[in-house]
């Protein structure tokens, strides 16, 4: 097991689909334990592959709810569905989102409520969550890295402009840039 460094936006492989998971072998097995340990480290709630520069449909996520409860696991090939969003006002505080390929920072983003996801686990088995509030946000973000669509592409102006201001203010945005959890601390 291992901490891998985290790519940060502009990195191409952020910015495009990834492949679907043929076989779940060792090489896999090794693989999800190193995105936990990494998601960890950062600390982050979710993971997706392409994050530690790994161009597959594999995320994972590890967050206590507000009941207490451990939420976690991998996602395979995943596939989500997710239930009308609603046109309200994005509240800045509650709806704040992060990402560790956007390290530091934070923006009011509208997600949807409800998602259901269906995938297959670590041990090949199909599964379904359906998951509210911020597990389905957890869930909506880690499936868009794998569409190659960043937290930030979705926002709405003006924080779409203040997340392109501060990624420039970084030198962010183009190839070439990663942060390694437990050396850098960006994050927490
Ligand atoms: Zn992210």
């Amino acid at each position: 097991m291992a901490i891998h460094t985290i790519c940060i936006t502009g990195e191409p492989v952020l910015h495009r689909p990834s492949a679907p998971v043929t076989l779940i072998d060792d090489d896999i097995r090794t693989l999800v334990a190193d995105m936990f340990d990494t998601m960890d480290a950062a600390p982050g709630v979710g993971l997706a592959a392409p994050q530690i520069g790994v161009d597959l449909a594999i995320f994972v996520w590890r967050w206590e709810d507000e009941d207490g409860i451990l939420q976690e696991g991998v996602a395979i090939n995943p596939r989500l569905l997710i239930s009308p969003v609603s046109i309200d006002p994005v509240d800045e505080d509650e709806e704040a989102e992060g990402c560790l390929s956007v390290p530091g920072e934070r923006f009011g983003l509208r997600r949807s409520d409800r998602a259901i996801l269906t995938a297959t686990n670590i041990d090949g088995d199909e599964f379904t969550i359906e998951a509210h509030g911020w597990l389905a946000r957890i869930f909506q973000h880690e499936f868009d890295h794998l569409l190659g669509v960043l937290y930030v592409d979705r926002l709405s102006e003006p924080r779409l402009t203040q997340a392109r201001r501060a990624i420039r203010k970084e030198g962010w945005g183009r190839p070439g840039h990663s942060w390694m959890p437990g050396e850098d601390f960006l994050e927490g």
